[in-house]
């Protein structure tokens, strides 16, 4: 993964494109040469990334939406088909931490709402998507993971439990399809100056931090063609792909 990323012609989905991690993901992503579609809720942070694209001279299509609209997602697949018959990337940002409390004191709102984004949806929009990802060349999917899927943290676990229940996906949906050209990959980007982390960590300095800028340039050469790893964790702070054990 060392030469230019190449995207030219290229299609590309990012949720959680309005802020933090995923705004600088689809603005990478558009630098390369990708067509960008980008999902969110706040139309004020869409509509920034979409000049920030537009003025580097990029191309990026709004899709304003709440990834709890789960027929919302359906749509969305059927409006790529519609327009371009393909996807080339796929990256599934968008979460939320909820809550970080005991779990004997979390709302079930509160948990359901975080499986509800960071875990339903994911795999809804994985069913949207995985015939247009078949259609492409080479398909490439990107989860954003936490190192809180592995870690055992007091008070962080509807987010854990959410982020653990991705990499599951993320490792079926990798083996259902390894003889394919597809790549499926989790990413953990490692703390991140975001809002997210601001929420998860009110008294640490963010800027001890990294930019989200540095942490979505590497996340972002997980749409390269070149890729060969499949069902892996690109793990942002080591720099490196963690592997599983595939069984035979
Ligand atoms: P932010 O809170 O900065 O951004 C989250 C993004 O998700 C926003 O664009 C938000 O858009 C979108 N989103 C949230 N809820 C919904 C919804 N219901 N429908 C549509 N979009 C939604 O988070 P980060 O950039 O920090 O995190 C990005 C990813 O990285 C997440 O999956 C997170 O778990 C992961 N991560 C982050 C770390 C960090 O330190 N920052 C560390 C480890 C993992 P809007 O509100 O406009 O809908």
């Amino acid at each position: 993964m060392t030469e230019a990323l190449d995207l030219n012609g290229q299609i590309a989905l990012v949720t959680g494109a309005s802020r933090g991690i995923g705004y600088f993901l689809a603005k990478e992503l558009a630098a390369a040469g990708a067509h960008v579609v980008a999902v969110a809720r706040t139309t004020g942070g869409l509509e920034e990334l979409d000049d920030d694209i537009k003025s580097a001279g990029g191309q990026a299509t709004l899709v304003p939406l709440d990834l709890t609209d789960m027929a919302g997602i359906d749509r969305l697949g059927g409006a790529i088909y519609e327009r371009w018959g393909k996807l080339d990337v796929l990256v599934a940002n968008a979460g939320i931490l909820g809550v970080i409390s005991p779990l004997g004191h979390v709302e079930a709102k509160v948990f359901e709402r975080v499986m509800a984004i960071n875990v339903t949806s994911t795999w809804r929009l994985i069913r949207a998507v995985d015939p247009l990802l078949r259609a492409a060349e080479a398909g490439r999917a990107v989860v954003l993971s936490s190192g809180a899927a592995h870690s055992a943290r007091a008070f962080w676990g509807p987010y854990a439990a959410s982020k653990a229940a991705v990499e599951a996906l993320v490792r079926s949906w990798a083996h259902e399809t390894e003889n394919l050209p597809l790549r499926i990959n989790a990413a953990n980007p490692g703390a991140t100056r975001t809002a997210m982390r601001a929420q998860a960590m009110p008294g640490e300095d963010p800027n001890t931090l990294p930019h989200p800028f540095e942490v979505a340039a590497k996340i972002a050469r997980l749409a390269s063609r070149s890729v060969t790893e499949t069902g892996a964790i690109f793990d942002v702070p080591q720099n490196k792909f963690l592997h599983y054990q595939m069984p035979q």
